[in-house]
């Protein structure tokens, strides 16, 4: 029990410090682009990822309306 309790206070810290890094190295980081509209991507439900590249999910269903109309 006593063991259990000393890793979660671990991992819980580790998690926020993670946090810390990141918005730190903000600069490092580059946020990824929605490879559609080039729009910087707030990642939410329904975004999709194709292979490296990113794309809103409202793009991704333009482009497979395209997809869909030169396929038929
Ligand atoms: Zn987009």
């Amino acid at each position: 029990m006593t063991n259990n309790s000393v890793i979660d206070i671990q991992n819980s810290h580790l998690k926020s410090k993670d946090l810390q890094d990141n918005t730190i190295q903000k600069n490092s980081f580059s946020p990824p682009i929605c490879s559609a509209c080039k729009g910087k991507m707030q990642i939410s439900e329904g975004d999709v990822i194709y292979g490296d590249r990113w794309y809103h999910n409202s793009c991704w269903k333009e482009i497979q309306k395209l997809a869909d109309m030169i396929s038929q």
